[in-house]
């Protein structure tokens, strides 16, 4: 009897768990483009497309080297729209007594996938995920007991573990754990940021992408201009690309932010790591060689790998130790609605169109315009934990429930009570100018704070100080600011909370 194997759309690769032991002549793989999961959210077109082709690119591949493979390419009409379905169906053709999969990244679908054995009547082994460096119950061992979990101790048991640049004597090289410090350089457009790597769409591509365009219109996003890597060999070029021309500043430039640059000296890898198509743990090899090879300085390389060692394992340990019940944490009790700028980049707002507008473009926005911008923004303005969610989730082409959620909920929103960050990532227009030229090009002035052409982020941070007193006043991180609000003059701090009140009550005219 066969087994059926199936693979998601985010685990395209041969080192998958679902494929140790697997038989080529025997077991059939199964992987669907079905309507539940491409229409859970209003995905960006240019993920559809991104997910799609490199699905059905996976697929050829696998059926090259000799694998039965069941594919359901995308049809508003296809009977079966679940994945469950779709499994159901293949059960009952093919006659297999067992179906084997690998855990899946979001709580949505491992709660559907692990109630199937009872549904179909058969055994539904799930495999760990063994992509990522620390699987769940490790990640679960280490939070044990810990009052306050802390990415930076976490990333150091990652650096241990792995060897990654650590010295024969178990130190870290360089001297220290992390260079931070040495990466919140402004750019000035010196040294040129590298254009992004480019893959022009191939025949699957843009047939997927006719796809899109028919049935998908309404989503966010365009597909123009789709340039993402969609096979695994492609991925690895666009690795050795970033290695090559933008590591070396990835460091300095880091919580960078340009007007006119919309990618800088980002790696731009996290689609393909997330998708299957590169191997977290061999990126950071990569960039550790470059370093060893005197390619690349320690601070640009070390603060890669932290992203991917640290942060990256941090956030998906987080979201399974804590969901279900993650999703709904709503501690600072926001209840404002989502501008509808977000879904549209129409914002006087300079530093926002810019975000919005490259991610409507791309499906991309950097870190620092996802926390310091979109994500500070709404944080200041007291959005709805779930709303803006929703959108992160919706508008990225790397966005997963199990990345997405931490990092928006716990790392931006601060919603859970300070579970994942110890201070919220809440700052004025004075840091959006310190660390981009956005302001000079706004219709807002970043230097005033109460007036009617004054820059909004100024008179929000503000009254995020002072209507979150009771939650953060005793916090040691938080301790100067407000002793700085107690500073001002009482009637300074009413004008700026009456500027804040007045914006919030127009927030979509902004
Ligand atoms: C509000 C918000 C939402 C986010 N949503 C997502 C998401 O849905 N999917 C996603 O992959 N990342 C998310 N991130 C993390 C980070 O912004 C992206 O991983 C990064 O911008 C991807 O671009 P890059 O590959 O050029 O990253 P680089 O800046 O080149 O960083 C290298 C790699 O580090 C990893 N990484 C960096 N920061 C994080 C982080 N905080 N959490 C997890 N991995 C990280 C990614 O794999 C990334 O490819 C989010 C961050 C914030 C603040
Ligand atoms: S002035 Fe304010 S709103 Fe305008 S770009 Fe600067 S920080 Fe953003």
């Amino acid at each position: 009897m066969p087994n059926l194997i199936l693979i998601l759309g985010d685990q395209l690769t041969t080192d998958i768990s679902t494929l140790e032991n697997a038989d080529r002549k025997r077991d059939r793989i199964v992987m669907a483009e079905v309507h539940d999961e491409a229409s859970y959210t209003n995905h960006h077109k240019k993920k559809l497309v991104l997910l799609f082709s490199a699905m059905r690119h996976f697929a050829q591949q696998l059926e090259a080297d000799g694998w039965q493979v069941h594919y359901q390419s995308y049809h508003p009409d296809n009977e079966t729209k679940s994945l469950e379905a779709v499994i159901a169906t293949q059960v009952r053709e093919t006659g297999a007594d067992r179906v084997i999969t690998t855990e899946c990244g979001e709580w949505r679908l491992h709660e559907q996938i692990s109630q199937w054995h009872e549904r179909l009547g058969m055994p539904v082994e799930i495999r760990p995920d063994s992509r990522f460096i620390a699987s769940k119950q490790e990640f679960a061992n280490w939070a044990e007991g810990r009052k306050q979990l802390r990415m930076e101790f976490f990333y150091r048991e990652m650096r241990r573990k792995t060897g990654l640049l650590m010295t024969p004597d178990g130190k870290p090289e360089g001297g220290e754990w992390n260079f931070d410090a040495d990466n919140r350089r402004k750019w000035t457009g010196k040294p040129p940021a590298p254009a992004p790597f480019r893959v022009e769409p191939d025949g699957v591509t843009r047939e997927v992408i006719d796809l899109v365009e028919q049935h998908f219109a309404d989503h966010f996003g365009t597909t123009e201009d789709f340039h993402f890597a969609v096979t695994r060999q492609d991925a690895e070029q666009a690795l050795d690309y970033f290695i090559d021309f933008a590591l070396p500043c990835f460091g300095d430039f880091q919580d960078a932010m340009s007007d006119g640059e919309d990618w800088l000296f980002h790696s731009i890898l996290s689609p393909y790591i997330n998708c299957g198509l590169l191997d977290p743990l061999a990126v950071c090899e990569a960039a550790a060689q470059a370093w060893y090879a005197g390619r690349a300085p320690i601070n640009a390389v070390e603060g890669f790998v932290r992203q991917i060692l640290g942060w990256r394992e941090f956030v998906r340990g987080i979201y399974w130790l804590n969901m279900p019940g993650y999703a709904k944490e709503n501690r600072l009790g926001n209840t404002r609605a989502l501008p509808w700028f977000y879904w549209t980049g129409d914002t006087k707002m300079r530093c926002m169109h810019k975000a919005i507008d490259a991610t409507h473009r791309n499906a991309y926005a950097h870190h620092i315009q996802r926390l310091m911008v979109t994500g500070n923004f709404a944080l200041l303005a007291g959005i709805k934990p779930e709303e803006i969610c929703d959108w992160y989730l919706a508008v990225y082409a790397d966005a997963y429930d199990w990345v997405e959620l931490p990092n928006v909920l716990g790392m931006v929103m601060h919603a859970d009570g300070g579970y994942l960050g110890s201070k919220p990532y809440a700052a004025s227009g004075k840091y959006i100018q310190r660390m981009s030229d956005h302001c000079a090009n706004c219709h807002y002035k970043v230097n005033k704070a109460t007036e009617d052409d004054a820059c909004p982020f100024n008179a929000l941070y503000w009254h995020f100080i002072d209507r979150h007193r009771g939650d953060f006043a005793n916090n040691p991180r938080m301790g100067m600011m407000y002793r700085n609000w107690d500073k001002q003059k009482p009637e300074r701090r009413e004008a700026l909370l009456q500027r804040a009140n007045d914006l919030l009550a127009r927030l979509e005219q902004l």
